[in-house]
């Protein structure tokens, strides 16, 4: 597809899936390739987006005069919240856990992690709150993320042979399931939709908008694959569980985020032993700093290859 081409795609999508948070402008400008002005960036995310209070402007080293790069934003996604509970998992002291929580957990340590580096942090929800699968994506858009990370905690399918057995951490990008187990993962997932009842749920009608959307996550599927395997990579130096690879699937969440995007399952919460460093602190800050780093290295990478190999601007 040509620019020209992906623009006037963008621009009609823009008005068919465009949502008060979500500008044309805003649209275009991540389908023109991320080459966004500061000028562009909306001076405040979303309403329910809530920037932690670490990155105020005096926090901001991009914002300074000298500063090599620019500053990077990362929307951090604690998957699940308020009745939607997620996965129930339980502790080898069978103690229940539930996904929600440790999701929430990872998500504000690995908010502060990237803080500490520098990166404007915007997460989706900051509490025990509900946030519709289909409202996540337009926070991300809104608050123009470079990068996109749910985190999410895996179950076993309980028809398996020994489902209690199953441990191990996986990331997934945005594209059409292969296996079996891609696809139980995406159902799994994409369940929280029956919480979703905001406008901006699915509608049976929502079809053209859908493919709109598919195609303008497409734009990023050579770099959310990248970002996922450099965080997958970099946890299999933490993790006690085996890597189950960088995987692939139709997850709403990364539908509608127009941007790199991954979803991690850090790990299967019915596993006793799993759940009990899933839910741990010092599972939970090993998880955080490993995708922390990962992020990092990534974005890194990301500028190094926008800029041609020089050292930024
Ligand atoms: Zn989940």
């Amino acid at each position: 597809m040509t620019a020209n081409l992906r623009l006037r795609f963008a621009f009609l999508a823009a008005v068919l899936v465009a949502t008060p948070a979500l500008t044309p402008a805003a649209v275009a400008g991540q389908a023109a390739g991320g080459a966004r002005s500061p000028a562009a960036r909306p001076s405040a995310s979303a309403s329910q987006a809530a920037t932690s209070p670490a990155a105020s402007p005096a926090a901001s080293p991009a914002a300074a005069p000298g500063a090599k790069r620019r500053q990077h934003t990362v929307i951090v996604d604690a998957g699940h919240g308020g009745v939607d509970r997620g996965m129930t998992g339980m502790t080898s002291a069978r103690r229940p856990v539930y996904e929600k929580d440790i999701t929430l957990s990872i998500a504000r340590l690995l908010a502060a992690r990237l803080e500490a580096a520098g990166v404007r942090v915007v997460m989706t929800r900051t509490a025990d709150t509900l946030i519709g699968l289909y409202d996540r994506g337009p926070i991300a858009n809104a608050a123009d993320g470079d990068a996109f990370i749910s985190i999410h905690v895996n179950a076993a399918n309980p028809n398996w042979k020994d489902p209690s057995a199953a441990r191990g951490f996986e990331t997934y990008f945005l594209a059409e399931a292969r296996t079996e187990d891609e696809r139980r993962v995406a159902e799994m997932e994409n369940a929280s939709v029956q919480y979703d009842t905001g406008p901006r749920a699915p509608r049976n009608d929502d079809a053209l908008g859908f493919m709109l959307s598919d195609m303008l996550q497409n734009e990023h599927l050579r770099e959310s694959s990248d970002l996922a395997s450099t965080i997958q990579q970099g946890l299999r130096a933490v993790h006690p569980g085996p890597s189950r690879g960088v995987k692939q699937g139709n997850l709403v969440v990364l539908v509608k985020a127009f941007m790199p995007s991954v979803l991690v399952e850090v790990g299967f919460g019915s596993n006793r032993s799993e759940a009990d460093w899933i839910a741990s602190a010092s599972g939970q800050a090993q998880l955080a700093d490993s995708i922390a780093r990962s992020t990092l290295d990534y974005l890194a990478r990301y500028d190094r290859r926008v800029t041609g190999g020089s050292s930024g601007k």
